[in-house]
C-alpha cells in the first residue's frame, strides 16, 4: 500500500503555517523568470493563483475552455465568502471558524489545512477590497455582514446576490494585469487533454484549440489544475453547463490519487425540477434561509394554497426539529430534512417534492424596524409590507427577480417552492499540505482538490478556499518544489513524452468520431445523471450503488458502439467536446459509487441509509472510517484504495448536533 504523505507541518496548529511560510524554501527573482508554471482554469482558484505566481515574477500559461476567464463557473456564486475578521463583534475568531468548519464537514477533513484557511480567510477580503471588489457595506462604511448554515455568527461578506462575479472580476483584472505586461499567456478556448508525465513529474500538458480542433503541446516546469467540481456527472446540477471532470480525471489516470469521490453536496434551496426537459437547475442563494423560513404542511397531501394555510397548521419543521440553528443548519442536513418531509408526503406545489421558503415574516419584521426609522407611528400594515419589501428587494432583488422569471411566481406575495439538488463536490483530486497531488510536479486547487471540507462544505466556504489556494497558498508551497528545479531547462516539446501523449489524446478523438451511432451524448449524460441521482444520490445504500456500478459499466459499454457525434473534429465541435466529458463522467460515476459502497457510515453528505441513528441523524463510524478515502486508477473502473488516516489533535470527533 503506497505511503500518503500529507507532509503537515511540525508544531502547534497556530504555528504550522507561519513557521512554513518562514522557512519554506524559496526561487530567487533571477530563476523565477526561467521557471515556467501551467494553470489550467481561470475560475477564482487558477486566476487568483496564475495572477499571483505571475506577480511573483513567474511565467504562466493560463488556459480555460470558455471564451474568457470572465465566464468560469465562479461566476455564478451568489451569496457570499466567509472570513474570520469578526466586525460584527459576536464571538468570531479564527478558531470558530477551524471549528464550525471541521465540524460542518463532519469530521473527514484535515486540521492543519482547515485552520490555515481559517487563518488567511481575513487576507482575502483585504486583498478583494484593494482591488476594487464592491462588498456590501454598512451605512457608516463598514462591510456588512450576513449568516451562512451552520454557524451562529455572521462571517458572510458579499456583493448582493453576485458575489462571485465581483470576486472573479477582481481576481480576473489582476489575471489581466499580467497579461498585459507579459507574465501569463493566456490561452482561452482550449480544453486540456491529457497531461505529460516524464520522469515522474508532471512536465505539461496536451490542450486542444476548440475553435480549429488543432492539438497543441505546452511545457510547464509544474501543472496547477485548478479545473472546478465535477457535480455535472449528475447530469442535472446548479453547476455550469460546462463544469467537468476531464482534466482531473485525465490526471487521475495519469497517477494523482482521488479524493473522497463520493462526497456530493446537495444544496438545499434549488428551483425544484420541472420535467423531463431540463438540462440545469437553479440555485437560490443560501443566504435566502438568513431572512425566510422553510415550512411544509402539517397535513398530508394539503392542496390549499399556502396563503389560505393557517400559522398553527404549518410546520416549520428545521426550526422545531434545531431549535439552536433553526432555518440555517447546514446544507446536508437541511437537505435531508426536505426530503424526509416530502417523502412522508407532506411536500408541496405540482410534483409534490418541494417545501415553502416563506418570506411573509421578514418582510413584516424589516417593514416594521423601517417605520421605527422613519419615525412613523401607527404605520398601516400595508405600509410595513410594502416598506419591508423594499428592504428585502435590497438585500436579495436579484435573487427574487430571478426566481420570479424561471417560475412566473412572485416570491413577495407567494414562498418560492424549493427543492435540494446536487451542487458542489467535496471529492477531488488528494492533496497534501503544499497542494500537489500525488504525481510530483502537479497541483490541485479549488473545487478541484478534495478540499477542506470534509464530507459537507459549509455554504461561502468554497470562495474563501478558491482563493485562499489561489493568493495566499499556492505562492508560497510552490517554491518548495521549484527551489530543486532552477537547473531544469525547459524541455522541448518534440520529446517522445509529449508525442506518445498528444498520440493517445488523437486516438481517443477519433475512436470518439467515428462510432457514428445513433444516440445523442446527452442522451448518454441524462441516463447516467438518473443513475447516479437515484442510487449515489441524497441516500445510498448497498443494494442501490452495487446495482448502479453495474448498470454504470453497461452504459458505458453502450456509449462507446452507439453514441453520435454530429460534425468534425477539426473544427468547432462542442458536441465532441461533450463526448469527452461523458466519457470521463461515464468512468468517474463508477468510481463515486465504489467509494460511497465502501464507506459503510454516514458522515456529512454521504448519508448512508443502513447507518442512521434513531432520530434519522447521519451516524458516523470513526473506528473504521476515519480517514480519507484516496483511489488510485489501475484501469478503466479498477481502482486501490488508499487511506490517509485523520488525527484530530485539537477538535474531538462527537457526533453532530444543531440541535
Ligand atoms: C450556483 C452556484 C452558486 C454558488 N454560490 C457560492 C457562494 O455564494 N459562496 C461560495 O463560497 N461558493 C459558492 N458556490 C461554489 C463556488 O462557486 C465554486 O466552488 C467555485 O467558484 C469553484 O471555483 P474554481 O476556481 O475551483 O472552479 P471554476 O470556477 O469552476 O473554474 C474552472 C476553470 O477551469 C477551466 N477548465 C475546466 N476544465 C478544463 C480543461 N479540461 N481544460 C481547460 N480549462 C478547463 C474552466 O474553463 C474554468 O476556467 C456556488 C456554486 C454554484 C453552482
Amino acid at each position: 500500500m503506497t505511503k500518503l504523505n500529507s507532509k503537515i507541518p511540525e508544531g502547534t496548529l497556530e504555528e504550522k503555517w507561519t513557521k512554513y511560510k518562514s522557512t519554506v524554501p524559496l526561487v530567487n527573482p533571477a530563476n523565477k523568470r526561467s521557471l515556467e508554471i501551467i494553470i489550467v482554469g481561470s475560475g477564482l482558484a487558477g486566476a487568483s493563483a496564475a495572477a499571483s505566481l505571475a506577480e511573483l515574477g513567474y511565467k504562466v500559461k493560463c488556459f480555460c475552455f470558455q471564451d474568457s476567464p470572465r465566464r468560469a463557473h465562479s461566476i455564478a456564486a451568489q451569496g457570499g465568502i466567509n472570513a474570520a475578521k469578526n466586525y460584527q463583534n459576536d464571538g468570531d475568531s479564527v478558531y470558530r471558524l477551524f471549528y464550525d468548519t471541521i465540524k460542518g464537514g463532519d469530521y473527514r477533513a484535515r486540521e492543519a489545512n482547515v485552520y490555515r484557511l481559517a487563518e488567511v480567510s481575513s487576507n482575502i477580503i483585504d486583498q478583494c477590497v484593494a482591488q476594487g471588489v464592491p462588498f456590501a457595506r454598512e451605512y457608516g462604511g463598514y462591510l456588512s455582514n450576513r449568516s451562512f448554515g451552520g454557524t451562529q455568527v455572521q462571517r458572510t461578506f458579499y456583493a448582493a446576490g453576485q458575489t462571485g462575479q465581483q470576486l472573479l472580476l477582481g481576481a480576473y483584472s489582476a489575471l489581466e494585469r499580467q497579461v498585459g505586461l507579459g507574465t501569463v499567456t493566456m490561452h482561452s478556448r482550449h480544453e486540456m487533454l491529457d497531461v505529460v508525465v516524464i520522469d515522474g513529474k508532471a512536465r505539461g500538458i496536451i490542450a486542444r484549440d476548440l475553435i480549429t480542433g488543432k492539438l497543441e503541446r505546452h511545457f510547464g516546469h509544474a501543472v496547477l489544475l485548478a479545473s472546478g467540481g465535477y457535480g455535472n456527472v449528475f447530469y442535472l446540477s446548479t453547476n455550469a453547463m460546462g463544469s467537468n471532470v476531464t482534466a482531473a480525471w485525465k490526471a487521475h489516470k495519469k497517477g494523482a490519487f482521488f479524493g473522497n469521490p463520493c462526497f456530493t453536496q446537495i444544496h438545499p434551496t434549488c428551483i425544484p425540477v420541472s420535467g423531463d426537459h431540463q438540462s440545469k437547475l437553479t440555485l437560490m442563494s443560501e443566504s435566502l434561509r438568513n431572512d425566510g423560513r422553510i415550512w411544509v404542511p402539517k397535513k398530508q397531501g394539503d392542496t390549499r394554497k399556502p396563503k389560505d394555510i393557517p400559522e398553527d397548521e404549518r410546520d416549520y419543521y428545521l426550526e422545531r426539529r434545531y431549535p439552536a440553528f433553526g432555518n440555517l443548519v447546514p446544507r446536508d442536513v437541511a437537505s435531508r430534512a426536505a426530503k424526509e418531509r416530502c417523502d412522508a408526503g407532506y411536500g408541496v406545489g405540482a410534483s409534490k417534492m418541494a417545501v415553502y421558503l416563506d418570506y411573509t415574516a421578514a418582510i413584516e419584521r424589516y417593514g416594521k424596524v423601517q417605520a421605527n426609522k422613519l419615525n412613523l407611528h401607527n404605520p398601516t400594515a400595508q405600509q410595513i409590507t410594502e416598506m419591508g419589501k423594499d428592504v428585502v428587494k435590497e438585500k436579495y432583488g436579484n435573487l427574487f427577480e430571478m426566481y420570479e422569471k424561471i417560475t412566473d411566481e412572485n416570491p413577495y406575495e407567494t414562498p418560492m417552492r424549493i427543492y435540494p439538488a446536487v451542487h458542489y463536490t467535496m471529492g477531488g483530486l488528494w492533496v497534501d499540505y503544499d497542494l500537489m497531488t500525488t504525481v510530483p510536479g502537479m497541483y490541485a486547487l479549488g473545487e478541484a482538490n478534495f478540499s477542506d471540507h470534509g464530507a459537507n462544505r459549509l455554504g461561502a466556504s468554497a470562495l474563501m478556499q478558491g482563493l485562499a489556494d489561489g493568493y495566499f497558498v499556492i505562492p508560497y508551497t510552490m517554491g518548495s518544489y521549484l527551489s530543486n528545479e532552477i537547473r531544469t531547462k525547459a524541455i522541448p516539446t518534440d520529446h517522445p513524452a509529449f508525442v506518445e501523449t498528444e498520440k493517445k489524446v488523437q486516438e481517443n478523438i477519433d475512436r470518439l468520431i467515428n462510432i457514428k451511432g445513433s444516440k445523442s451524448v446527452d442522451y448518454f449524460h441524462k441516463k447516467l445523471g438518473k443513475i447516479m441521482w437515484d442510487k449515489c444520490g441524497m441516500a445510498r445504500n448497498e443494494k442501490g450503488l452495487t446495482e448502479a456500478i453495474s448498470e454504470i459499466r453497461s452504459l458505458r459499454e453502450e456509449f462507446w458502439k452507439n453514441v453520435r457525434i454530429p460534425g468534425g473534429q477539426n473544427e468547432f465541435n462542442p458536441e465532441l467536446e461533450k463526448a469527452g466529458r461523458v466519457a470521463d463522467f461515464l468512468e468517474l460515476g463508477e468510481l463515486m459509487c465504489k467509494d460511497a459502497l465502501h464507506r459503510k457510515e454516514s458522515c456529512g453528505g454521504h448519508f448512508r441509509e443502513d447507518s442512521q441513528t434513531e432520530d434519522g441523524e447521519a451516524k458516523r463510524d470513526d473506528d473504521n472510517f476515519c480517514y480519507v478515502a484516496t483511489w488510485e486508477h489501475k484501469g478503466v473502473g479498477e481502482f486501490e484504495l488508499h487511506k490517509e488516516e485523520l488525527k484530530f489533535d485539537v477538535v474531538h470527533p462527537s457526533q453532530r448536533s444543531y440541535k
